[in-house]
């Protein structure tokens, strides 16, 4: 499993230029333009390293840090700053907003590389999960097989595919617009009654060896949960 390194770098020469030497390294790469779209990239792509801009569109990197900062679930993630100025007034202002290094332009590759070497070795080793366990409920995602305790539970590649999406986030509500979109795939049209027909397929072939989880929440969606939902 490769390290995913996220660029926020407006500078598209100098974008690219940074892609192909960290995929060179043997990193996975997503690049971002935009200041504004970073946090939500971050979010989805969870990546081990940032390498943050100082001036972009929309939103400074050092405003982008300190959001990063300030949230629960990425604020971990190590961020090197890269800029043009080289003031050390401004290499204190990033580092106070949150950054774990500074490199000022223009760097070198194999500076910036063994930055980036050094911030890795604090992060964890990305890995890709063999199974997903809820309670007596285990899904094997390399054989793509589904137990409720030893019992082997046959469920279609869409209801397996649903249940993949609830036993990621266990108690988190899925709207059916949001299944929809991630277990159909946003260039198909279905109705959203589709959802709760599948919903329907999935409880069936669970609950047959086992109590029900699966949580209806009234307008809302779906969730995977051991409590029941208030609004059930
Ligand atoms: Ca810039």
């Amino acid at each position: 499993m490769k390290h995913l390194i996220m660029v926020v770098e407006d500078e598209e020469a100098l974008a690219l230029m940074l892609k192909y030497n960290l995929e060179k390294e043997g990193y996975d790469v997503v690049v971002q333009s935009r200041g504004n779209k970073v946090l939500a990239d971050v979010e989805k792509n969870n990546p081990s390293v940032i390498l943050l801009d100082w001036m972009l569109p929309e939103m400074s990197g050092v405003e982008i840090c300190k959001l990063i900062r300030s949230k629960p679930d990425i604020k971990d993630i190590p961020v090197i700053m890269l800029t043009a100025k080289g003031e050390e007034e401004d290499k204190v202002k990033g580092l106070s907003a949150g950054a774990d290094d500074y490199v000022t332009k223009p760097f070198s590759i194999p500076e910036l590389m063994a930055r980036v070497k050094a911030q890795l070795r604090h992060a964890p080793e990305p890995q890709t999960k063999k199974e997903l366990i809820f309670e007596d409920i285990k899904m094997d995602l390399v054989e793509k097989k589904v137990f409720r305790g030893e019992t082997y539970i046959h469920l279609g590649p869409t209801e397996f595919r649903l249940l993949k999406m609830l036993m990621e986030n266990p108690c988190k509500v899925f709207s059916r617009e949001f299944l929809l979109k991630n277990v159909w795939g946003s260039n198909i049209y279905v109705e959203s009654r589709t959802v709760d027909v599948h919903i329907r397929r999935l409880r069936r072939a669970l609950n047959e060896h086992g109590e029900d989880y699966i949580r209806t929440v009234r307008a809302t969606g779906y969730a995977i949960d051991i409590n029941p939902l208030a609004e059930e």
